[in-house]
């Protein structure tokens, strides 16, 4: 599996700097040429499960993704997130200031998910209480409040680094089964490192959640990278900076721990567009050799 997370990973270090080809794909029937530049929708990225594309549209432009509005900043810069379930194409529909409209249809790569199985977990940290299920609701709101901010800044242009080095011990959309329970699929990276290993922002941003002693996650560091887009980093050791401070990327904001429901020390990290996880792996190269 770590095979396929490498695969995706490639392609995806050349996203930053590229203008797609869904914009020169037959399914592209807002044309395909550089009038996309004047009349039409730019974007960059690969649509595949789990990954992310930046787009640009005319000021004053409205944006559905599958008939879902997808916010867009006063730039027409805007982001589109595709999920672990994502089906085999998406419809983008634009209507412009002057009442034209267009529309995309996106072809998204299917991707094979592993199943992941974890024995020795707690049983309560497994099946929950009732108290518990109260206390993860309300810490759940916590994360998801984070997760639906909109700031209008381009943070996420700085790119993304891997947050922490170290064996990748848990990849993204893992169908997991916790002792022998099936459970939600992973929607993150793991990374395993010795304890108090440094953590690193992935990416420019602003600290959107930093919170300590949740029931799964531990201490938990939720950061903003513009447009809706947000990183969280779980299971910390401990948190160095605080909530409204702005990060730069590489800039340490805690340190690796076992906090929460874990078997051992490592990172968690995960992306999300809104409530939309995405695979962290695809925005960053592979990890380094000397990390696995
Ligand atoms: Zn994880």
């Amino acid at each position: 599996m770590w095979m396929a997370a490498a695969r995706y990973a490639c392609i995806a270090a050349a996203w930053a700097s590229l203008v797609l080809a869904a914009g020169a794909s037959p399914a592209n029937a807002a044309g395909a040429s550089p009038a996309n530049a004047a009349g039409g929708i730019n974007l960059e990225g690969i649509a595949v499960q789990g990954s992310l594309m930046i787009g640009r549209v005319e000021v004053g432009a409205k944006l559905w993704l599958d008939d879902v509005p997808v916010p867009v900043a006063k730039s027409g810069e805007f982001l589109l997130g595709f999920g672990r379930n994502a089906g085999r194409k998406a419809r983008i529909k634009v209507t412009f200031a002057d009442g034209r409209t267009a529309s995309r249809l996106l072809r998204i790569e299917q991707r094979e998910f592993k199943i992941e199985r974890i024995d020795g977990l707690e049983p309560k940290k497994v099946t929950p209480s009732p108290e518990d299920l109260e206390r993860i609701r309300a810490e759940k709101a916590l994360i998801d409040k984070a997760r639906a901010r909109f700031t209008e800044k381009s943070y996420f242009r700085s790119g993304f680094i891997w947050p922490a080095q170290g064996r990748i011990s848990g990849v993204y959309g893992s169908q997991r089964v916790l002792n022998g329970e099936a459970r939600a699929p992973h929607l993150g990276v793991d990374i395993a490192a010795p304890k108090g290993s440094l953590v690193v922002a992935a990416a420019d941003g602003v600290v959107s959640l930093s919170y300590n002693g949740m029931f799964f996650s531990g201490n938990v560091m939720v950061i903003d990278h513009g447009l809706g887009l947000g990183s969280i980093y779980a299971h910390l050791e401990r948190l160095l900076v605080k909530e409204g401070q702005r990060v730069e990327q590489g800039q340490p904001i805690g340190t690796v721990g076992a906090t929460g429901r874990v078997t051992g020390p490592h990172l968690h990290w995960g992306v999300n567009l809104f409530r939309v996880g995405l695979d962290p792996a695809l925005l960053v190269p592979a990890m380094p050799a000397a990390g696995k």
